[in-house]
């Protein structure tokens, strides 16, 4: 365990564990103390989206009850399928470190993949209902990583509730189905997008973009809004849907993935007749040169 303080003005000791025994060993600590332990899940490279997570999460002791929070870095090698980008995922373990103990985070677990996915380990969770469509279209390895990655990591940490962000919308309902179906005892709770200025969602793959790709990234969101405001006049959402796919492939994005309306609890496929954007999310993946974005935006409501 390493112990780190910064120098901030309210400076935090955030704890680092690098195995699962030290870690468990803490939070029963912590129990005994009296906290609940809050969960946020992360492949590092942080942002503020990531620290934001941390910041929801912190929120939610009582002044009866504290909370300890604890995030993880690991870049899980099972959601990369051999051509995607393992490789050059960035990573920036003490920024990370600094960055987390900035924001309070009390605890953070840092697995070594040869340790978490010892040889001869063949154990994987496999989700149906939200997991289906979308991106596991395009990336079929990509779920059944995230959820056994996760699965493991519920059970090392042991938390009361986690964090995830609805910047990955599909991930995260397939979570909440996940964490149902196999009666998981801990909460899912869902944070909204943190974007820049200019709407593009944070995420640590924007490090790949170069100056002319971050300069046509935001049109990604800046159509999906305008989209939405086309659908909320009664426009005719298939009609529609085609329009943006051309004008974002107009703006200079490689290619699409999808951009799909879909029921914003299953995330089955919109299929109409009657359009009502209370129950409905949009969601799209497109290429930006060697860049995959993802976003999603909810049908109901006005921009901010
Ligand atoms: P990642 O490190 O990309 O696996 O993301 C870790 C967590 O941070 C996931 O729950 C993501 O949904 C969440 N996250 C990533 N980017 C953002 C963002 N821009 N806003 C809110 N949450 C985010």
């Amino acid at each position: 365990m390493v112990n780190l303080v910064t120098e901030t003005l309210n400076p935090v000791e955030l704890k680092a564990f690098k195995d699962a025994a030290s870690l468990r060993a803490q939070i029963k600590a912590w129990r005994l103390d009296g906290y609940v332990i809050g969960f946020v899940p992360t492949m590092g490279a942080l942002h503020q989206g990531h620290l934001d997570l941390v910041r929801h999460a912190k929120t939610k002791g009582t002044k009866t009850k504290g909370v300890k929070v604890v995030a993880s870095i690991f870049v899980n090698p099972k959601q990369f399928a051999p051509t995607e980008d393992l490789d050059r995922y960035p990573r920036q373990e003490a920024k990370d470190l600094m960055a987390l103990s900035s924001v309070g985070c009390d605890g953070v677990y840092l697995p070594q993949a040869d340790r978490f996915y010892p040889e001869g380990f063949d154990t994987k969770i496999s989700t149906g209902g939200p997991s289906q469509g979308l991106e596991q279209d395009f990336r079929p390895h990509f779920f059944d990583g995230v959820t056994t990655v996760v699965a493991k990591l519920f059970l090392q940490v042991a938390p009361d509730f986690a964090v995830f962000g609805e910047k990955d919308y599909q991930q995260l309902m397939t979570l909440k189905a996940m964490v149902r179906d196999l009666d998981m005892p801990l909460e899912i709770i869902g944070y909204p997008t943190v974007r820049e200025s200019d709407g593009l969602a944070l995420s640590s793959r924007n490090a790949y973009l170069s100056p002319e790709e971050r300069a046509i990234a935001p049109k990604l969101y800046q159509e999906m809004q305008a989209l939405r405001e086309k659908l909320l006049n009664g426009n005719p959402p298939q009609t529609e849907l085609e329009g943006t796919k051309k004008a974002l492939l107009s703006h200079g994005f490689t290619s699409l993935d999808y951009l799909e309306i879909c029921d914003s609890q299953s995330l089955k496929p919109w299929q109409g007749p009657h359009y009502r954007p209370e129950s409905l999310r949009l969601l799209a993946a497109v290429w930006l040169g060697k860049t995959r974005l993802i976003d999603n935006i909810d049908l109901s409501q006005a921009p901010l």
